[in-house]
């Protein structure tokens, strides 16, 4: 079956990816393994903080991480294991945890994040988009005296129009669940966030509006390889498409990518969501992120979620219940309790890179492939800016070197 644009993956990046391509006037058929319902990009945090952020790969990680495994916080679960590639890309993280990289990244995350924000907007007025989407700020609230005193030592000019140091009434107002335990908290006002689930939902009605095409259900088992170029791409159910151009977004999984003898420095990290009911009053009145937790509470129309965890060397789809326990132990050790009602858990993989930076642009051998992979926690907040980078890229027939998006901000090129 003959077909232009073939994008394999639904996740936000295989829609963003959709949406910019379709717009620019080419046929896109998008193929997934499942039916759209439930990866990634549904159970996260819905977080649109490129604002103020901080890389996880920041001075001082490993120090503060051993600091909290011995508190028995940590949000990050180390498996032992004896696979290589774990131990590599645990080397790259290390080295990119330093001053320089550090302020590069969080520069490159204003920039892009800034973009994606403005085209969900657009989307939102333009496609009548309902994203559940709120760009009022984001909470950064500190359990940890040290991070809270080095975070003031950084934000100690006023600047009204980004942040703002809340007393501990104001505090309570943000979250009225909190109690006096927590050290104190910045409101960052460039922030935004959404409804992932929502969101990942409007972008399909959409995208099946402007006549994207889906193919469910069928996961793509091989890319059949000649003279340089992707020649078939055939799926479980036996069928083989023809494609002008292949995108790849295929989330943490890098199968695909390896049959193209590409290997991407990326690992997946499991995490959690507990989204459950809350009565109106207990609400906070905006994303809030418990800082040395790294546990997010992001309010929702219909509900509220909590996110957290990091798991390195699972690949265990499963909900393990000691650490959605954990997850509730260190929340309410800073919150008054409640009852977390109509409660629903999952789990899902980011794709994460060593430096935070995503692998995207043409693979530099197969001329009709290119890769939109490697988002890691924030393919939310960037999603948006990548499509419209690889849009651009392939539409416009240009090389990777040819691309100010491929330049900047593709790992592939750092
Ligand atoms: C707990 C948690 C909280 C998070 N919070 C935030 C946040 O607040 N803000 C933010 O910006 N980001 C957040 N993230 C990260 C964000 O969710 C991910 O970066 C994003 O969802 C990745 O999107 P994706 O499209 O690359 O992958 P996915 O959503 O995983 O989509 C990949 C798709 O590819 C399909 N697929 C894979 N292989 C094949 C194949 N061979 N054939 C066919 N289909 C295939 C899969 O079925 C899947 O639908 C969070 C992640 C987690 C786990």
């Amino acid at each position: 079956m003959k077909k232009d644009i073939v994008i394999i993956g639904g996740g936000i990046v295989g829609l963003n990816c959709a949406y910019f391509l379709q717009k620019a006037g080419r046929q896109v058929t998008i193929i997934d393994e499942n039916d759209i319902t439930n990866s990634t990009s549904f159970g996260n945090a819905g977080l649109l903080s490129s604002y103020d952020k901080t890389p996880l790969s920041y001075p001082g990680v490993v120090t503060n991480t051993l600091k909290l495994m011995l508190k028995g916080q940590s949000p990050v679960i180390l498996h032992p294991t004896t696979d290589l590639k774990i131990y590599n890309w645990l080397t790259k993280f290390i080295l990119s945890a330093n001053e320089k990289r550090c302020k590069k990244t969080m520069m490159l995350f204003e920039k892009f994040g800034e973009i994606s924000l403005q085209f969900y907007e657009k989307m939102i007025k333009e496609d009548n988009l309902d994203f559940d989407y709120h760009r009022d700020g984001m909470l950064s609230v500190f359990t940890e005296d040290k991070s809270y005193e080095d975070k003031l030592k950084k934000y100690n000019i006023s600047d009204d129009d980004r942040f703002e140091i809340l007393n501990h009434l104001q505090i309570k107002e943000y979250v009225p669940t909190i109690t006096s335990k927590a050290k104190g908290a910045i409101l960052f006002k460039k922030n935004a966030h959404f409804d992932s689930r929502r969101v990942m939902s409007e972008l399909k009605r959409h995208l099946e509006e402007i006549g994207v095409e889906f193919i469910l259900n069928e996961r793509v088992e091989q890319l059949d390889i000649k003279n340089d170029k992707i020649k078939y791409i055939i799926t479980s159910s036996g069928n083989l498409y023809k494609a002008e151009h292949t995108i790849m977004s295929t989330g943490y999984q890098t199968l695909l990518a390896r049959q193209c003898n590409k290997e991407l420095v990326m690992t997946p990290a499991k995490g959690y969501s507990i989204t459950f009911d809350m009565p109106i009053e207990l609400k906070p009145k905006t994303s809030t992120l418990f800082n040395d937790l790294f546990i997010v509470m992001t309010p929702r129309r219909d509900n509220v979620r909590l996110t957290s965890k990091l798991e390195i060397g699972s690949t265990d789809p499963k909900v393990i219940q000691k650490q959605i326990d954990s997850i509730k132990n260190n929340f309410f050790a800073y919150n008054e309790s409640f009852d977390m009602k109509n409660e629903v858990t999952w789990t899902g993989f980011r794709p994460l890179t060593p430096n935070d930076i995503p692998l995207i642009g043409k693979d530099e051998k197969i001329s009709n492939l290119t890769y939109a992979m490697g988002l890691g926690w924030l393919g939310m907040t960037f999603a948006p800016a990548i499509g419209s980078i690889i849009s651009d890229l392939v539409a416009n027939d240009k090389t990777n070197a040819q691309s100010d998006g491929i330049l900047m901000f593709s790992g592939f090129y750092q």
